[in-house]
């Protein structure tokens, strides 16, 4: 990108630090920041930070707070589990990380020998994939007073035999008991299993077709065959498909 700038601006001289802090400072471009793993609340507030005017009366620096702190109680409570986990033999800890979609044909071997076999690589198929119904009561949900919201849960207890959730909002608060489902569920302690996918869904041809040739011209040709690969169904419309609750309801 430098070399680029130079050759387009070779009357202007800058060194490449300048040109760093430049793009930094200016343009919210941070060299450090391309490929790395943070979460998009963590991103989003590095961007936000240094044009903030008044970080204590504002909402974006008041949330970040709150997140911050979330964070950091979740891993001390990992690694809580880890040390219980060695000390412990009858009890089993397990802990998943939710890849993105990887392209490396070897990364699951590598992976695996990385940590000396102690992570277990499982590759997602169609057939893991589930059209989950929601049974959930819109009467109890509406009547619930200091409702719940789901981007607020750090903890979750599911109990045998029992169809409440048990939730924490914050890692050393209380557990709360919640219900939700419908009561023709309670009443005849079953929820109907999910229908189990067994083909990609895939998209039109015309709109593959319509990606690639966009793409060809913007990403590298190895990023290509995720795209050429694509599973193509001209009965998908859009990937808009809202499951009717009765389809499934019995
Ligand atoms: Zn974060
Ligand atoms: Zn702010």
């Amino acid at each position: 990108m430098f070399k680029d700038f130079q050759d387009k601006f070779p009357d202007i001289k800058v060194s490449y630090e300048l040109y760093r802090h430049f793009l930094k400072k200016d343009m919210n471009i941070s060299f450090t920041l391309l490929g790395n793993e943070e979460c998009e609340d963590c991103e989003s507030f590095k961007l936000h930070q240094p044009t903030c005017q008044d970080s204590a009366s504002c909402d974006t620096c008041i949330s970040y707070k709150l997140h911050k702190q979330k964070y950091e109680k979740a891993r001390k409570c990992y690694q809580e589990d880890v040390d219980l986990s060695t000390k412990f033999t009858e009890k089993a800890f397990y802990s998943a990380d939710l890849q993105k979609v990887i392209m490396l044909p070897h990364f699951i071997d590598c992976i695996q020998l990385a940590n000396s076999g102690k992570v277990t690589v499982k590759p997602m198929e169609v057939t893991d994939f589930y059209k989950y119904i929601d049974h959930s009561s819109q009467h109890k949900l509406k009547k619930s007073t200091n409702r719940i919201y789901l981007k607020d849960i750090v903890s979750v207890e599911v109990r045998r035999n029992n169809f409440n959730l048990f939730v924490k909002t914050e890692h050393d608060g209380e557990l709360r008991e919640i219900g939700f489902l419908k009561m023709k569920h309670i009443k005849s302690h079953s929820i109907p299993d999910p229908i189990q996918n067994s083909s990609p869904r895939g998209i039109t041809e015309a709109r593959k077709s319509a990606i690639i040739s966009t793409l060809t011209r913007v990403i590298p040709e190895n990023r290509l065959p995720f795209w050429q690969n694509l599973h193509t169904n001209d009965n998908s419309i859009d990937l808009v498909n809202i499951l009717d609750v009765d389809d499934c309801d019995e």
